[in-house]
């Protein structure tokens, strides 16, 4: 008998405070449960191909976690929406104007802002969306965390050892993996996950304004991989 996903509608809450949810499973091997992939969706508020990739994603992890439990591999927790408020009026930044992807407490992290919508706040993980994530992060010591994001097509990680699970989730969607994404994110997720804990991070950048409809075909296969086989990190 597989336990159901555990579901908390309001795991944390953003600084208007509104309620975030997560999704969790855990799944064991030789009765010992195995280290969590985290998945994060909407970041980044003006980027609904994230978040529909998050929905789309949970959807197919509760079919799959239904019907055949044993095939997925790895223990799992999927935040479909972290910056709720920005998602809700289509910004990139939280309700205080601050860019949570440069807000995580790395040790990078930087006060400029090359314009105000990389705001990075007053200080690192000012923010509560940010605060909850690491809370997150240091109790559950994730091997890796996924998230989904949209600009230019591709996929990018931070920590070499993402690269078996990036080319992974790039699978046939034609996208490119790279291990840089070209330009300084000082206090990011992925700086954050990397350089604090040595969790390689993978950002997947659907393609900016795709047809919200077409997000999981690009993904479905590759990310159905990464749930259901073996991969280094
Ligand atoms: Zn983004």
């Amino acid at each position: 008998m597989q336990a159901k996903i555990f579901h908390q509608s309001s795991w944390a809450r953003s600084s208007r405070g509104t309620p975030i949810e997560m999704y969790k499973k855990t799944h064991s091997r030789d009765g010992k449960a195995t280290a969590p992939i985290l998945f994060v969706g909407g970041v980044h508020g003006d980027e609904p191909e994230g978040v529909r990739l998050a929905q789309e994603f949970l959807k197919w992890l509760s079919e799959a976690e239904s019907k055949s439990p044993e095939a997925i591999l790895h223990s799992w927790i999927l935040v479909p929406c972290l910056n709720v408020d920005g998602y809700l009026r289509n910004l990139r930044t939280n309700d205080n104007g601050v860019d949570l992807n440069r807000n995580f407490p790395a040790r990078d992290w930087s006060p400029e802002a090359k314009a105000p919508r990389y705001y990075p706040g007053p200080q690192p993980s000012s923010e509560l969306e940010t605060q909850a994530l690491v809370d997150l992060i240091k109790i559950e010591k994730p091997r890796l965390i996924v998230h989904f994001h949209s600009w230019e097509p591709c996929v990018v990680y931070t920590g070499h050892n993402g690269k078996n699970a990036s080319e992974i989730i790039a699978g046939n969607s034609g996208y490119t993996v790279h291990e840089d994404i070209g330009y300084p994110t000082p206090g990011s997720l992925g700086q954050y996950g990397w350089l604090e804990h040595q969790i390689p991070v993978v950002c997947i950048e659907e393609k900016e304004h795709i047809r919200l409809d077409l997000v999981w075909l690009n993904f479905e296969s590759g990310l159905k991989k990464l749930m259901t086989t073996d991969f280094e990190t």
